[in-house]
């Protein structure tokens, strides 16, 4: 059995946005009870795993407050190695406080927030339909003086015209460690989007190739030249088991899913959070290889299979309602691929 495993806690669905493509309904939806964070922070326990990594999600996991996460802390500390253990926090970035930041700096959490360039307050609006920008940079302000390195995710979307220049520039000086760049998926994006995607993809990548000032670490490129250096795959997206069990999403009320981006809807649920993770990582191996086989189906052949594995699950998922499709966004990662291969190989040729 694999001695990692990272649990995305969706602790909440509560939101203080309404972001116009946020995949939740229920927003004023469930919290996580103190007896499902407990039964959170046992997955795994008895396992002796080398590393658990908790990743707090929701909806906006800060709405839970900071005695929730003071709960989580001790919780997980008591059911694992505190050498083994990691924190992570995804959150909007609007209920940031000094406090929040210097309880994250004391207890060395990584955090990601979700900022979408120059063209987010068309998309991140509040309840009261307000911007949300300001609010968020005031948060990564906080989080700066109190010496927190954070990373940003953006979220690329179909007719929303963004000057990749101007976005590449704004990412850049939020003075995050990385910036991630995802684009939208699902049914709602038009059949031009993965074309559109690829587009704004490949300009964004020659920027960062040509940016020789640039301290910033862009995913996915990063991940994907690291890659082809290692040999291995980095983060979850182009991971061959990603669906294996190393991954596991619980919901707020402790229903257990695949992976955070498959839960809801009509993702498969694979069991509640009071289970034993050997009989829940059982049934995720099911699905892991019914993927392997069709991925290997449809990508044997292509140059980059043994680095990309047909991409992201869930990003074929909402368009096919099957887990054994590859990414729609093929032609891009591709792209990414192929050019990265190249720059590596220059890369050693000038150091052999
Ligand atoms: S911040 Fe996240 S959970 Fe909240 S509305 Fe936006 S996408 Fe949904
Ligand atoms: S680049 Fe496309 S064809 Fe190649 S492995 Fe990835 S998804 Fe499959």
């Amino acid at each position: 059995m694999c001695n990692r495993l990272m649990i995305i806690a969706k602790v909440t669905h509560r939101c203080n946005l309404r972001c116009s493509y946020c995949y939740l309904r229920d927003h004023d939806g469930p919290s996580m009870s103190l007896d499902t964070l407990d039964q959170v922070a046992q997955l795994g326990a008895a396992q002796a795993l080398h590393r658990v990594t908790f990743l707090w999600h929701g909806g906006e996991p800060l709405a839970m407050g900071l005695d929730f996460y003071r709960a989580a802390l001790l919780a997980t500390r008591s059911c694992h190695q505190p050498s083994s253990l990691r924190h992570y926090l995804q959150t909007n970035g609007t209920l940031i406080t000094p406090e929040v930041a210097s309880f994250l700096a004391d207890n060395h959490f990584k955090v990601g927030l979700s900022i979408d360039g120059p063209m987010h307050d068309s998309c991140r609006r509040t309840v009261s339909n307000e911007g949300s920008v300001a609010a968020v940079k005031r948060g990564i302000g906080y989080l700066h003086d109190a010496g927190v390195r954070f990373g940003v995710l953006a979220v690329l979307q179909p007719n929303n015209p963004i000057d990749i220049q101007s976005f590449y520039t704004f990412m850049n000086d939020l003075g995050a460690q990385t910036v991630k760049v995802q684009p939208l998926y699902g049914l709602r994006c038009p059949p031009s989007w993965p074309s559109q995607f690829r587009d704004m993809i490949n300009t964004l990548l020659e920027m960062w190739i040509h940016d020789s000032t640039c301290a910033t670490e862009w995913e996915p490129f990063v991940s994907i030249a690291k890659s082809f250096v290692t040999g291995g795959n980095t983060g979850c997206m182009f991971r061959r088991t990603c669906l294996g069990g190393e991954f596991l999403s619980v919901d707020p009320r402790g229903d257990v899913y695949l992976c955070g981006r498959l839960e809801g809807g009509s993702a498969p649920q694979i069991g509640s959070v009071a289970e034993n993770l050997a009989v829940l990582r059982s049934r995720a191996l099911c699905y892991h290889r019914e993927r392997d086989c069709a991925i290997a189906d449809q990508c044997g052949a292509c140059r980059y299979y043994r680095y990309c594995f047909g991409g992201c699950a869930a990003e074929g998922f909402f368009l096919s309602g099957g887990l054994t499709q590859k990414t729609p966004f093929c032609d891009a990662y591709h792209d990414v691929f192929s050019r990265l291969e190249a720059v590596t190989e220059e890369i050693r040729g000038r150091m052999a």
